[in-house]
């Protein structure tokens, strides 16, 4: 499982992953946030109204959910995540560290992987030039990550993401999977 917080990255070492390692087994989680210009439903997201968010918590469908950045809800659909256990094989959750507490407690033996910026200003960085949030969400945000860092040694493994490459395949050899 992986975590960390906004803009470190996730999603460049995802699509990282889907790119050179598409035998790596990704769970697509749903949110109600409206999809960036570039993300495809059921790719990058399952995009879901709020209705079906709480249908979906109702009838226990999700593995984890949260409210990230104090505005909309992302979570983990089980089913898929379970399914793909059941074949012997890795899979990979890309989740907020809210989620990732959720699933240690109902997923003990789960391997939890933190991807780290190099620095906080880094960070900050790397969110202004995604040019996608405007500066009160940036801010926001920035709180958001600033309480993730700090949490860093909750987790089994931390990979600093400097270079993507190196850092997928951090990860991937983590997963206990071959790398290029
Ligand atoms: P973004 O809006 O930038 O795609 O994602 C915002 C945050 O939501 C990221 O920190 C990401 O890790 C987190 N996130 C994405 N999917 C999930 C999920 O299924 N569950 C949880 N708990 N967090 C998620």
């Amino acid at each position: 499982m992986l975590a960390g917080p906004t803009a470190v990255g996730k999603g460049t070492v995802s699509a990282d992953i889907r790119r050179r390692y598409p035998q790596v087994w990704l769970s697509v989680s749903v949110t109600t946030r409206p999809p960036r210009p570039n993300e495809v439903d059921g790719v990058h997201y399952h995009f879901i109204s709020d209705a079906e968010f709480d249908r979906m918590i109702a009838d226990d469908e999700l593995l984890e959910w949260a409210v990230v950045h104090g505005r909309n809800r992302y979570g983990t659909p089980r089913r898929p995540v379970e399914e793909q256990l059941r074949t012997g094989e890795p899979a990979l959750l890309e989740i907020d560290l809210q989620g990732a507490r959720q699933v240690r407690r109902t997923m003990p033996n789960a391997h939890f992987v933190f991807l780290a910026p190099p620095s906080f200003e880094e960070l900050e960085r790397r969110l202004l030039a995604r040019g996608t949030e405007g500066p009160e969400e940036r801010a926001r945000r920035l709180l958001t990550a600033r309480e993730e860092l700090a949490a860093a040694d909750e987790f089994d493994d931390i990979v600093v993401n400097d270079v993507v490459t190196r850092a997928t395949d951090e990860l991937v050899s983590l997963m206990g999977l071959p790398t290029e």
